[in-house]
Order: C-alpha cells, then structure tokens, then sequence
C-alpha cells in the first residue's frame, strides 16, 4: 500500500504530525495542511499529559519529547464546600506538566525530519471525493492524495464534510491564562477547583512559577463580568486555596487571556471510517477539557491508526480495524467522562463523592487511576467497591 499512496493529513496538531511521523516511517508520502504559521503557538490547553500519555511515548521510543517537562505526580480536587481530596497516581506513574508550544512543535520537526511535507499557512476549505483519489483546496490551490485524515481538531471541517459531527449544543467556553504563583508554592501536582454554579477551574504548575490556569464555565457567567480579567479575579477571591496560591494584584493590564468556545466535539461515527478518510485526535470525538486527557487521546489514535496500517494491505481494512479499537476505548471511558460532566453540574453529590473519596487513601488514588487512564472503569469501580465493603464490613 505504501508505495504507491499519498496521504494528506489537514492540522498539525500532536494528533495530525505524529500521525504523519509514524506513517512516513512505514514509507508512505505524507503531506501536512495547517492553517497557522510556524512555529504553532495558539492552542488553549490546561498542557498536563496524564500518566498514560507518558508511557505511550515510552512505548512509541519518543520519551525525548517530555525531557525538561516538570513530572505531575497526582492531583488536588476541590469540591464546591472546599473539601480536598489529595491523591496521588497509583503505582507511583506520573504525568507531566508541557509546554504545548513547545511540544507540538517538537512533534513537527520530527515529522518534517522524517520526510514529512508541511504546508503551513494553508487553511483548508474544501475536499471533493473523486474516483481514485481526495482533492483538497484552500480556495486557491488544489492538492491531490489517495488517503485523507482528519486531524483538524474539534471543530474539523473533515467531520462536518463527512457529515458525522454533531450539533454542539452546549454552551461552555474556556477561559485561560498563565499566573505567577506567591513564593512557597512550588507544587508536583495539577489541581481541579470544582464551584457551585458547575463551573470549574484547572491548574497546572508548568514551572516553579508559573500556573497554566484555566476556567470552564457557561457562556451566561462570562457575559455577567466586564471582562474575562475580572472573572479571573472573582474566581480567585472566591476561594482561599486560590487566594492563597495567586495574587491578583500581580495580574498585569497586559496580560494575555485567551477564550474558547465550542469545547465539545460529539460526532456520530467515532474514528470514521468513510470512504478513505480517517478522523484522529479531537476531530475523532472529545468530550470535554476536565480530565485532561485531550493530547494523549490525540497521541493513542495517531499510535493506533498507524499500528492499523502497518497491520493492513487495504486502507478500509485498516480503518476498520482503527475504528474498533478506538470505538472500545473511547466508549469505556466515554461513559464516565458525560457522568463527571453531570456531576460537576450537580455541587452537592459533588461534595457526597468528595466525602467519599475521602474514606481511604485508595479510594482516592484509585479514582485518580482512572482519570489518569491508569485504570479502566470496571478496575475501579473493583477496587472502590472491594474497598468500601471492606470498610462496612468492618
Ligand atoms: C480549555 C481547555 C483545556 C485543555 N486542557 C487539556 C489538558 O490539560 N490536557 C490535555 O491532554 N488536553 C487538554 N485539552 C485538550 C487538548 O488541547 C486537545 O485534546 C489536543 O490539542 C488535541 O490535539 P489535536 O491534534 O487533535 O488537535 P489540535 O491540537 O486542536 O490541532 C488541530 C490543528 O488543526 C489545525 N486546523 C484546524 N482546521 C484546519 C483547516 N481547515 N485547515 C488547516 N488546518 C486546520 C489547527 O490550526 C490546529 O493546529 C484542553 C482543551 C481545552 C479547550
């Protein structure tokens, strides 16, 4: 197959250049398409890789691309009546805090040291299936190739093309920021301020310093502040953990917030596999920002979908077999990231699973096993289960 086929991949995110990466060095001719310049350095993103992100480098011999990153090696949640519960990853795993500009471009220039073509600059508008082949255009130039994949984020204009991405109907958007920490809170692990209006707050120390912080909340709460400056603000003086760890004074007037919205993507076919197009990372399906767990699902479906095409002499025959793997591990953890969703919207049984998490060191450790896709749903719900009887029983 790779002789002869010329894949075309639309966004040079982690999920479109490792893709582009692992496909060349199986000896396919890969061109990228990204709508921005280089170096890429605009993405919103709480930039924490959880432990199975990690260890998918591991696997892949890519652990040079996490050298200089600070280790994360648990969390801090906080529930809306600021009861923490402090865990830490099981079996001693860890995540990292990224740079993402640093990242993903890294993941760029190992791709184009790999052949790899990049067109930068290019937003893609248009894509016509025609009998043996995919054109592309940017509306001025066209392009040509036998495979298209769409790793285009979560707003991808391959999944609408294809007519597989859901209507988002939820109004959330993301409001980030980098803030200086007061001295004396040098931190290992990320934090996840969870408030009473379902809105919630991620942080992430990304140097001794500095704090990736960021703010998901309905679009309504944004519009009842002057400025997405003084929503920052409210929020940090809303709580003493926060008011502790920043001081809002130090906030500059110039300092760069940015908002995003639409930050679900829901799509009907996971995966795709339509015609000869592929869809991976985001563009493939992403819930929601609040277990972080964004970059490594767009590392796994790139390491998945390239193991598929090594596997395969036919390109459908590949993608099924990319669908089927992806659809299962989507699906299982699928199910529990639209129950978090539910349950940051409820701050009550928020604060009952808080309690509760709070009965033993494992129960903790182990839910955030699942979070950092340690563990799989069912080996949690044992664990906590076993665990709790245990606890009654006694
Ligand atoms: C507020 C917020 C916080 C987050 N925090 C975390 C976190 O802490 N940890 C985590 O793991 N994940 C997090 N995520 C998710 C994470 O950012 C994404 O899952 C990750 O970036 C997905 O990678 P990707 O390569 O699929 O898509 P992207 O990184 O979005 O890359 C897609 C690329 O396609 C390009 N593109 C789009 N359309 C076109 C077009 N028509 N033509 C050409 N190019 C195009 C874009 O410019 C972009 O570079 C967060 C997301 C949000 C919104």
């Amino acid at each position: 197959m790779n002789n002869i086929k010329e894949i075309m991949i639309i966004g040079a995110g982690p999920a479109g250049s490792l893709t582009a990466y692992l496909l060349s060095q199986q000896g396919f001719k890969v061109s990228v398409f990204e709508k921005n310049s280089f170096p890429v350095n605009n993405k919103v993103c709480g930039e924490y890789l959880c432990p199975a992100g990690h260890n998918l480098l591991e696997e892949l011999n890519l652990q040079s691309l996490l050298v200089g990153y600070p280790q994360i090696f648990g969390m801090k949640l906080f529930s809306p009546n600021s009861q923490i519960v402090n865990t830490r990853f099981p079996n001693n795993e860890f995540g990292h805090a990224l740079k993402r500009e640093r990242f993903d471009n890294e993941i760029i220039k190992l791709a184009e040291s790999n052949n790899v073509t990049f067109h930068f600059g290019i937003q893609i508008q248009s894509i016509k299936f025609e009998q043996d082949h995919i054109s592309i255009s940017d509306g001025v130039t066209h392009w040509k190739g036998h495979y298209l994949i769409g790793a285009d984020g979560r707003q991808s204009i391959v999944g609408k093309w294809l007519n597989i991405a859901k209507k988002v109907t939820e109004q959330r958007v993301a409001i980030h920021t980098y803030l200086n920490a007061r001295s004396g809170n040098k931190s290992s692990q990320g934090e996840m301020h969870i408030f009473h209006d379902g809105s919630y707050c991620g942080l992430n120390p990304v140097s001794e310093e500095v704090w990736n912080f960021s703010i998901v909340c309905n679009g309504s709460k944004m519009k009842k502040y002057k400025s997405t400056e003084d929503l920052i603000k409210e929020t940090i003086h809303g709580s003493k953990r926060l008011t502790e760890l920043f001081d809002t004074a130090t906030m500059s007037d110039k300092q760069s917030i940015k908002v995003t919205g639409k930050i679900t993507n829901p799509i009907k076919s996971l995966g795709c596999v339509e015609k000869q197009v592929a869809l991976v990372g985001d563009a493939a399906g992403f819930v929601d920002p609040l277990t972080g767990e964004g970059i490594y699902h767009a590392l796994l479906t790139a390491k998945v979908f390239s193991e598929s095409m090594a596997k395969h002499t036919s390109f459908s025959m590949a993608l099924e077999q990319y669908q089927s793997i992806i659809k299962k591990s989507y699906h299982k953890k699928e199910i529990v990231n639209y129950f978090f969703q539910w349950l940051i919207k409820h701050p009550r049984l928020c604060n009952g699973v808080a309690s509760f998490l709070n009965l033993s060191p494992l129960i903790r450790n182990t839910f955030i096993g699942l979070v950092g896709n340690i563990y799989s749903p069912l080996e949690v719900f044992k664990v906590i289960f076993t665990s709790a009887f245990k606890k009654g029983a006694s």
